[in-house]
């Protein structure tokens, strides 16, 4: 029997590479108004807006722009995925483990770098955005699972599933992962600059490898 059953990933900087915050990336390509970027920033922290406003403010600010599907992938071209990316979902699938994204990204950078990622994923939490046939914005959905509430979706995943939280592991690479890695078996901080991750989590791999992780997840694992 494997000791975990459930392995949660978290997108920019974990399964992607050359990225912290996709949504940065895209600002930066369309060139949004920083001030008004920072504005909704602080009065989401500050508690004034939900996070769905703050993502739906920013989105508001790329459509002003008049962004195109086109041009979220030109915006992440230099993103790619993290090495051995593939290699370790499909491992951990065929050990049995059922996988989760658990994301404040967006989904047209899963859709470029793991087109078929519905086949590895049982749950996917992240924001999307939908265009029309034109290439225009015509729908958003915003994740509301960021931050600290990424661990209410492992939560949720946990209960429906009936797994303890101790057979579930997550691996993330930055701040907003601290919460759910503290709640998860197995936390496990990855491609991580922050000394709050590492100290939060139970493992923390330094090699930029994803296949690395296979080790404490998987029994007698050998590659
Ligand atoms: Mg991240």
């Amino acid at each position: 029997m494997q000791k975990y059953k459930l392995a949660c990933f978290d997108v920019d900087g974990t399964l992607i590479d050359n990225v912290k915050f996709s949504w940065q990336v895209f600002h930066d390509y369309f060139q949004t108004d920083s001030h008004r970027r920072e504005d909704a920033r602080n009065r989401f922290f500050n508690g004034e807006i939900s996070y769905l406003q703050w993502a739906e403010h920013d989105i508001g600010l790329w459509e002003e722009k008049g962004a195109k599907k086109e041009d979220f992938f030109k915006a992440i071209s230099s993103l790619r995925l993290m090495p051995g990316a593939l290699e370790t979902l499909k491992e951990l699938k065929k050990n049995g483990l059922k996988l989760a994204i658990i994301s404040g990204s967006l989904n047209i950078v899963l859709e470029k770098f793991i087109p078929n990622y519905n086949e590895f994923f049982d749950d996917v939490f992240l924001s999307r955005i939908y265009f029309d046939e034109n290439g225009k914005i015509a729908k958003v959905e915003a994740t509301e699972f960021d931050i600290e509430k990424k661990a209410d979706a492992l939560k949720m995943i946990a209960k429906r599933e009936k797994i303890s939280l101790k057979e579930c592991v997550f691996v993330g690479d930055y701040l907003n992962d601290i919460k759910v890695m503290e709640e998860a078996g197995l936390g496990i901080a990855f491609n991580c600059q922050h000394e709050e991750v590492k100290k939060a989590a139970d493992v923390v791999i330094e090699k930029k490898d994803l296949r690395e992780i296979l080790p404490h997840i998987i029994n007698k694992f050998k590659y």
